[in-house]
């Protein structure tokens, strides 16, 4: 049961058709996945890749039938609905092989010396953890996605909380993860989902004594919330929280004159990709105050007057970029470029258009408001112009942390503007040099994260295998005999794993 000494929330009742979980379904739910922990933890790691493996042949047995569900709920294009669903496969079995190959338990051998005892160390997964996933992200970032592919390649039991946005994709996709749990014969509850579309639902889960981290994609008020209630419990737990970031691009004046109309063009498609509505979306450019830069801005607003307009997630996301883009336009030296107003023939045709928007700003007036730095979430960038290099590392100096940063800029002038880069890296999880932020691939040397409030430990991804890491502590054993050790860690190596013994990497066996 709860503890005591733990103040829970009370939950209001809501929408019937996906009730919200009450607080003593959330106190069973955390003492199952407790239960279940105890065996997950000890399975053999190849299990748990059969385990990933079998959610991903459920997901994609799903068929049509998941694709026309999200599309339903979420507006999304069904191309693009597809290709997330390969990325979230993709995610669970690359995962599983990195986990089954015993890579993200970074194990570490000193053996015994004349003046040390024999001491090792490798990863041991948390325990239960809840994940909350992201509107924008039906599947790669949702209930089957990289926090719980995650989580489960470490060993750790997951609990779900559906997104409210798309409540019966959610369900579909945890109905396949539970077939695949039972068709591998494994304790149900390794993984549990609930619907929460009440903020105290995320509160009863966060806070619950049995949960040992969380895993979250989403908005910064969303994220710094949980991520407070992690921190304000009896016993302190790691809440990893992906937020939003305003990925800045820095235009260097050499690289914007050479090739004014391409970069406009790269731009105009990454601002607008999907509605802008990616958490990579480069929401403000950084440029010199100059000629060139005012017939970018021009080719740039042009070409986003004329994209053509998607539909946003849903009403609320698309009444939050409106309130917000109007909020940023209305501040003081902020002018519009671009032109293209909601009309009755927009109205006509899409229920919720995001209408593209480019905004320029002195980065005097841009230095000065602190709403400007802040995220629109959607097709919006503001361009800030710069007096001079030294204002441009100005702007770079104050940036809060993020995601990524990129810099379109020739070789010489990398080379030139070293210290500028050096800054721009300061503030970064992941630098893009003439490039677009927007499309994060799922690979090991990836980096999505960033200091905080990009992130609530810049010091983990969210993407690519590395992610795993999150959900594990190293142990160390001291001065064991080598029959009493798990086998990561016997002198043998019998499960093949790359380990550090005395300061080298092997897969050998130790001898003698
Ligand atoms: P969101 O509104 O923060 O929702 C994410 C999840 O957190 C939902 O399940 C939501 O449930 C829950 N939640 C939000 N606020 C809460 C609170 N105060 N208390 C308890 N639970 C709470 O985010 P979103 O609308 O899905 O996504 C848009 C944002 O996500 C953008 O800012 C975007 O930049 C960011 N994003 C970041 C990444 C990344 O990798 N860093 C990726 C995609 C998107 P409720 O709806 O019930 O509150």
């Amino acid at each position: 049961m709860v503890s005591q000494n733990q103040v829970m929330p009370a939950i209001p009742k809501h929408v019937p058709l996906y009730p919200d979980a009450t607080i003593q379904e959330i106190d069973s739910c955390l003492h199952k996945a407790w239960d279940a922990f105890s065996w997950l933890r000890e399975s053999p790691p190849a299990l748990r890749r059969d385990l990933l493996y079998a959610i991903a042949d459920e997901l994609t047995g799903l068929g049509d039938n998941l694709i026309e569900t999200a599309e339903k709920e979420t507006s999304l294009p069904i191309a693009r609905l597809r290709a997330e669903r390969s990325r979230t496969i993709r995610q669970l079995t690359g995962y599983a092989d990195f986990a089954a190959q015993g890579k993200h338990l970074d194990i570490c051998i000193d053996t015994k010396t004349a003046t040390s005892p024999d001491i090792r160390k490798m990863n041991i997964p948390l325990g239960p953890v809840v994940v909350f996933g992201a509107s924008n992200f039906p599947f790669a970032y949702s209930t089957a996605g990289g926090d719980t592919a995650s989580a489960l390649a470490a060993g750790c039991t997951v609990i779900v909380k559906a997104h409210p946005a798309h409540p019966a994709t959610s369900l579909m996709t945890a109905g396949a993860i539970i077939k695949a749990v039972k068709k591998m014969g494994m304790p149900e509850n390794i993984f549990q989902h609930v619907f929460g579309a009440a903020a105290a639902v995320g509160e009863a889960l966060v806070k619950h004594p049995l949960t040992k981290a969380v895993g979250f994609t989403g908005s910064y008020t969303g994220g710094k919330q949980l991520f407070d209630w992690g921190n304000q419990r009896l016993e302190p737990i790691p809440v990893f929280a992906e937020m939003g970031s305003v990925n800045p691009v820095y235009l260097l004046p050499g690289k914007l004159s050479a090739e004014t109309e391409q970069v406009a063009s790269l731009y105009a498609d990454s601002i607008s990709l999907g509605a802008g509505q990616f958490c990579t979306n480069p929401g403000i450019l950084i440029a010199l105050d100059n000629d060139c830069t005012k017939k970018f801005a021009d080719i740039l607003a042009r070409k986003l007057d004329d994209v053509q307009l998607s539909e946003m997630l849903h009403a609320g996301i698309r009444e939050r970029y409106d309130v917000l883009r109007n909020e940023a336009l209305s501040q003081k030296g902020v002018s519009q470029l671009t032109t293209r107003e909601l009309t009755e023939d927009i109205k006509r045709k899409l229920t919720n258009p995001g209408i593209p928007a480019l905004a320029m700003v002195q980065a005097d007036d841009f230095l000065a408001n602190p709403v400007l730095h802040h995220e629109v979430f959607g097709p919006y960038s503001l361009l800030v112009a710069c007096k001079h290099m030294d204002q441009m590392k100005e702007v770079a100096a104050g940036m809060p942390g993020q995601l990524t940063s990129s810099i379109m800029a020739t070789e010489a002038e990398c080379l030139m503007h070293q210290d500028l880069l050096n800054e721009i890296r300061l503030h970064a999880g992941r630098i893009i040099l003439n490039a677009v932020p927007t499309g994060v691939e799922v690979t090991q040397a990836m980096h999505h994260g960033g200091p905080f409030p990009a992130s609530t430990d810049s010091r983990f991804t969210s993407v690519g295998p590395d992610a795993i890491r999150r959900f594990v502590r190293p142990v160390c054993y001291q001065n064991w005999p080598d029959n009493l050790l798990p086998d990561a860690l016997k002198n043998a190596n019998p499960l093949k794993y790359p380990r550090m013994i005395n300061g080298n990497m092997s897969m050998k066996p130790i001898t003698g």
